[in-house]
């Protein structure tokens, strides 16, 4: 037969036709979303390799699964790229999620009802580090419970100063005497003060564990706090952030020594398969950090600054104007004032959608003492590590804080402003700080 005949099937047929779809709106939007970002084209080629295929359990050189000769090569060429870029001793790359990563941690340093204490939902803690649900046994909001058994209790928290309360922090740690402190939050706009608090956990016996799924690109990117440097023992993070890479996690640790546990833990343990294909996408996309990763990191904190003051400016409760709204790729924005008009967190984010704007619907750190829920919160979380690589500048933060004040403040039609919103795109069509093609990928890897 000569030519490409694409199949009848009906399920195959519908499946691409909606992935169509999906792929039109999100050429067409603006990506806000403070924890998903896009990876280069030569890490999706990586991704549709055989490697999607196969199972590699065990450690390099030392797996229980045949067929992994090549295999091997490249999980080793990933893991020394990224031990590179944490100037780290050893790191695991084998949790398949931030949330697997921070298992695998728990699992190795802790004992079942140990006691955790970290930074609680309600201030911006991911749901990978709260308590078993009141409702016994479930897990909504608490996979260190639920899963680790741990019992968790929450490091003191400035809510207005959307930071860790140092004094409270380090009278808590000596009085609670946990065994597990992790720093780290979804919603972290500022560095968490390490220098004070890690010294402390240590002398009350505690393993410290910094998640940087929001801020491991920053990290990197020599932008934000080195947990690594100011003492953590471990750093878990999701891959796929403010790091562009495939969806995965790593744990790294500051010592060697750490480095069997860790390893226990995540198999057998945590992972049986890694997802091979993106065990070699992080090689690809730790190569390209190492190229661009600091300027990439640098335009990021930019545009998150310039998205912050243009908001501001245009009437929008921005929270911490007082400190530059954020150190982070990260905003929080206050929108209880359009509660009479618009509504809050459910109403405002499905008005921004329809505009083809997304960001999420989020908690304000006050909103429990306001008896506000995470189902209608009063904040609306900004994220600039996606639109920074599609090549936005400054400039152009300007122009998104004028379509949400045309979606939030003017009310205009959701789509009239999303055909502006497309015209807008139409500049942002290559993802910038990445290889273009996997040639260069791999002669860049090459070299390192
Ligand atoms: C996103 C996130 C994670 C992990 O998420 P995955 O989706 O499993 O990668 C863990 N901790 C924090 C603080 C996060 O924001």
């Amino acid at each position: 037969m000569c030519g490409i005949k694409l199949t009848n099937d009906p399920t195959f047929r519908k499946i691409r036709s909606i992935l169509e779809s999906h792929h039109e709106y999100w050429n067409n939007a603006i990506p806000l979303i403070a924890s998903e970002n896009l990876t280069s084209p030569a890490v999706r080629e990586v991704a549709i390799s055989d490697l999607a295929h196969r199972y590699a359990e065990g450690w390099i050189g030392e797996r229980v699964y045949p067929g992994n000769e090549y295999f091997d090569d490249i999980e080793e060429l990933t893991l020394k790229l990224l031990k590179q870029l944490y100037k780290a001793p050893f790191i695991d790359a084998r949790p398949i999620s931030g949330v697997v990563a921070n298992l695998t941690v728990y699992t190795a340093f802790t004992k079942a009802h140990d006691k955790m204490m970290a930074i609680s939902i309600p201030v911006g803690g991911h749901i990978s580090s709260g308590p078993l649900s009141a409702k016994s046994g479930s897990f909504i909001g608490g996979t260190a419970g639920a899963v680790s058994r741990l019992n968790v209790d929450y490091i003191p928290f400035d809510r207005y100063g959307l930071n860790i309360d140092i004094d409270a922090a380090i009278k808590a740690f000596r009085e609670k005497e946990p065994r597990l402190v992790q720093f780290g939050a979804s919603v972290f706009l500022f560095p968490h003060p390490l220098k004070e608090l890690i010294p402390v956990a240590h002398e009350v016996g505690a393993h410290v564990n910094y998640d940087a799924a929001h801020v491991a690109g920053l990290i990197a990117g020599k932008q934000f706090q080195d947990p690594l440097k100011e003492g953590t023992d471990t750093m878990t993070m999701s891959t796929h952030k403010t790091f562009p890479g495939p969806q995965k996690g790593i744990v790294i640790a500051s010592q060697d020594e750490l480095a069997e546990k860790i390893k226990a833990a995540a198999f057998p343990g945590m992972t049986s398969n890694h997802h091979l294909m993106h065990v070699a996408g992080l090689a690809v996309a730790a190569a390209e950090f190492l190229q661009f990763g600091e300027a990439y990191s640098k335009q990021i904190i930019l545009n998150a600054k310039a998205l912050g003051q243009a908001l501001y400016e245009r009437g929008f409760k921005v929270v911490c104007p007082d400190k530059g709204f954020t150190e982070s790729h990260t905003l929080l924005v206050d929108i209880t004032n359009f509660q009479d008009s618009i509504g809050l967190g459910a109403d405002v984010e499905q008005r921004l959608e329809k505009a083809h704007i997304v960001a999420n619907r989020n908690l304000l750190p006050w909103d429990i003492l306001e008896k506000r829920n995470y189902l209608n919160p009063g904040g609306i979380r900004i994220g600039t590590q996606e639109i920074t690589r599609l090549g936005m500048k400054e400039s152009d933060m300007i122009t998104i804080a004028e379509f949400f004040k045309s979606v939030v403040l003017d009310k205009k039609d959701p789509q009239t402003v999303a055909q502006e919103v497309s015209e807008f795109r139409k500049e942002f069509q290559k993802i910038h700080y990445g290889f273009e093609t996997s040639i260069k990928a791999y002669e860049y890897i090459k070299i390192v």
